[in-house]
């Protein structure tokens, strides 16, 4: 059978969670870009404004101060011109006049950046973004030419790089909520996108269970609507198919009737004159009936085998006591052992009584013809009800246990012998017939542990229990 080759090796996941991860992911790619592209900008902007108004400020005390200082002032005199200065919340100063310096409490002239302090030696007023003990700060820098001093003012930034991380928090929040909703959004979009593929996984089920009249309805997408008419076109060539070997089974089983049924009369004239014969002629006359009665058996299972194949197998349900239809069975088989609850007779089932014969009747010829005879036929009644045949012949291998009920399985127990009248097809037929009736059938070893196997059926019970 050629395997269609699997593309999704790529990936252990399922298609639907692939494209939730998808989602998920281009939601994690936006909120980044749009996050970073905010939190950029908005830095930007308010070091901006921030420098602006700090060099302002700067420019226009150093002016003041210029005005204020005279040849004559000293270090002693600056305090109270520098109380006199603008000062915005955080700012700080320090002052250079001469080889005095006049620096603000919590700071040292070594915490201005050094870049700066070279161009102020050069008489070059300057500004730059540092780091302050440990805090992002705006230093300005500007020489008062009239004088041999400068004039620094320091900005605390901690405000701005706060409220940048105010917003970043804001940023991570909405993207996560981003995230999650693009994974839900993509995983109500899979489940839309996958609804059609269910359908025809469902059909495939259906059709796979025996139901080979599924088909898709039709889509409302041009695309799917090829896919579910290629389809219909495949299931119904698989019914037609199936249909016509079941027929084909069937004709051949009927054609075989008529000259099976005038070679039975043959040998029955033959047999009615047995003692006619000579002995070798009556060896001959012994085989021609063995063979024609396990050929007999075959066509005829073959009918049946072909009506269920072509799915004109019909139930003819009636109410069984299954504990009185066991007991005439059991009767029936040679006065079999049979062990059931006390309240099994007023377990009732609707059942087709004559499959339901046939099923034990298969079980009982298969214990006989393979186990020496069936040992025990038991009833167990909780959940579902259980019917099982056991014997103490050789059992059934474990590798067997599930090929003894394909058609024409001989196992070890009866494949290479013709003599046994069986033809492979009988537990088959039992699996058909209790899939009939929603029941199953296996085969274990006997709970006693003895040698030997048990046959289990199983079957519902009417709703309510028995
Ligand atoms: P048939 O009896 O005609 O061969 P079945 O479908 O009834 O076909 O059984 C299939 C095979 O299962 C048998 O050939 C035999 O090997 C094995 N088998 C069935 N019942 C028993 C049993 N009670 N003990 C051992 N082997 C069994």
């Amino acid at each position: 059978m050629a395997d269609v080759p699997k593309t999704d090796d790529i990936s252990r996941l399922g298609l639907g969670a692939q494209i939730s991860v998808l989602f998920a992911i281009g939601g994690l790619l936006v909120s980044v870009l749009l996050g970073g592209t905010t939190l950029v900008l908005t830095r930007r902007q308010l070091l901006e404004t921030r420098g602006i108004a700090a060099a302002a400020m700067a420019v226009s005390n150093a002016t003041r101060l210029s005005n204020q200082l005279t040849p004559e002032s000293s270090i002693e005199d600056l305090p109270t011109i520098v109380d006199s200065l603008t000062r915005i919340g955080g700012s700080q100063r320090i002052i250079r006049v001469g080889d005095d310096w006049l620096v603000a409490p919590e700071m040292d002239r070594a915490d201005l950046p050094s870049p700066l302090v070279a161009r102020l030696g050069l008489r070059r007023p300057g500004q730059m973004l540092a780091m302050v003990r440990g805090e992002p700060r705006f230093v300005v820098g500007i020489p008062l030419t009239a004088f041999d001093a400068d004039y620094y003012a320091i900005s605390d930034l901690s405000e701005v790089e706060r409220t940048l991380d105010d917003l970043s928090y804001v940023l991570l929040g909405t993207g996560a909520i981003a995230v999650t909703l693009a994974a839900l959004l993509g995983s109500w979009a899979a489940s839309r996108m996958l609804r059609p593929l269910r359908r025809v996984r469902e059909a495939a089920e259906a059709i796979a269970g025996g139901r080979l009249d599924t088909r898709l309805g039709a889509q409302a997408d041009p695309d799917l609507d090829r896919l579910s008419d290629s389809f219909n076109e495949m299931a119904r060539a698989l019914e037609s198919r199936i249909q016509r070997d079941a027929r084909f089974a069937s004709d051949v089983s009927h054609e075989l009737r008529s000259p099976l049924t005038t070679l039975m009369a043959g040998v029955g004239v033959l047999e009615s004159r047995r003692e006619e014969l000579s002995p070798r002629s009556i060896i001959a006359l012994n085989l021609l009936v063995a063979d024609l009665e396990r050929f007999n058996r075959l066509v005829n299972d073959l009918l049946e085998i072909s009506g269920f194949d072509a799915g004109v197998a019909a139930l003819d349900l009636t109410e069984v006591g299954i504990a009185r239809f066991l007991e005439v069975t059991a009767a029936n088989a040679g006065a079999v052992a049979l062990r059931m609850p006390d309240d099994a007779h007023r377990v009732v089932v609707q059942a087709d009584k004559r499959r339901l014969a046939r099923i034990m009747s298969n079980l009982l010829d298969n214990a006989g013809r393979y186990g020496g005879g069936a040992t025990a036929i038991t009833l167990e009644i909780d959940d579902t009800l259980r019917i099982s045949v056991e014997d103490d012949g050789a059992g059934i291998p474990v590798g067997e246990r599930s090929a003894v009920f394909e058609r024409f399985f001989r196992g070890s127990a009866g494949g290479r012998r013709t003599d046994d009248g069986g033809t492979g097809l009988g537990l088959s037929l039992v699996v058909e017939d209790l899939r009939l009736h929603d029941g199953r059938v296996w085969v274990e070893d006997r709970p006693d542990g003895r040698r030997g196997a048990r046959f289990v059926l199983q079957l519902p019970l009417p709703e309510g229990g028995a």
